[in-house]
């Protein structure tokens, strides 16, 4: 318990001191640094590329459209927001919501490090190319390695990774979301615990996307898959 306390004080710390970071260009167009949200103690952590405008505004990460899907795959695996932590390759918005630079990764990559040190993360779930790519240390592409758990050393640590689609990829491609939520489906089981009961997580169906009128540029500009 006490070792949660100071976990969380640490995290909490490591929040501030990034607060004020300036590692890359990236500082001076942004409202404020989205640090990550969620458990500091949680077994499950998501990594995506980086703030979208919604989350640049309210400094939390998925809380536009992506976010929505990402909460929705969540529920049906019996998760909230609250019982995983989520963060991102960089903790600062590109202008235009633009692709992540490979120096602004570089810079930034420290954070991710010490944020996975901190958490300890039983599951760490790659949303997508650029988290993928970091993480696993390979260039192997997101449609190539999605749904394959490997195991990897992160922050010290030893840590299942599973790279799975972004969310935002899902958003514009019905086919994509079936894949993604077959692909959540499994986290239940690496994480050792029981899929809840209830419709299966790939009975997220088309229907259910989310309308494509304010949402982030299109899937395949972003480069998430
Ligand atoms: N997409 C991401 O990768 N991260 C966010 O925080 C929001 C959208």
């Amino acid at each position: 318990m006490e070792d949660v306390v100071s976990r969380a004080s640490a995290l909490r710390a490591y929040a501030d001191e990034t607060a004020g970071c300036e590692r890359c260009a990236l500082a001076a167009g942004r409202t404020q640094v989205v640090f990550g949200a969620g458990d500091p103690d949680a077994d499950l952590m998501f990594v995506g590329e980086a703030p979208g405008f919604h989350e640049d505004q309210e400094g939390i990460p998925f809380v536009g459209q992506a976010g929505k899907l990402l909460d929705r795959l969540l529920g049906e695996i019996g998760l909230e927001r609250s019982d995983v932590f989520v963060a991102n390759v960089l903790k600062c918005r590109p202008p235009g919501n633009r692709d992540p630079l490979p120096d602004e990764i570089e810079s930034c990559q420290p954070h991710l490090f010490r944020q996975i040190e901190l958490i300890r993360p039983k599951l760490v779930a790659t949303l997508g190319n650029f988290a993928t790519k970091l993480l696993s240390g390979s260039q192997q592409g997101i449609t190539k390695v999605h749904g394959v758990e490997q195991e990897v050393m992160l922050g010290g640590l030893r840590v299942t990774l599973y790279p799975i689609y972004h969310p935002a990829a899902a958003l514009y491609t019905p086919a994509m979301l079936k894949v993604l939520a077959e692909d959540f489906a499994r986290i239940p089981a690496l994480l050792g615990r029981v899929a809840p009961a209830g419709p299966s997580a790939a009975a997220v169906v088309p229907s259910q996307v989310v309308e494509a009128a304010d949402l982030q540029p299109a899937a395949t500009q972003l480069g998430l898959f």
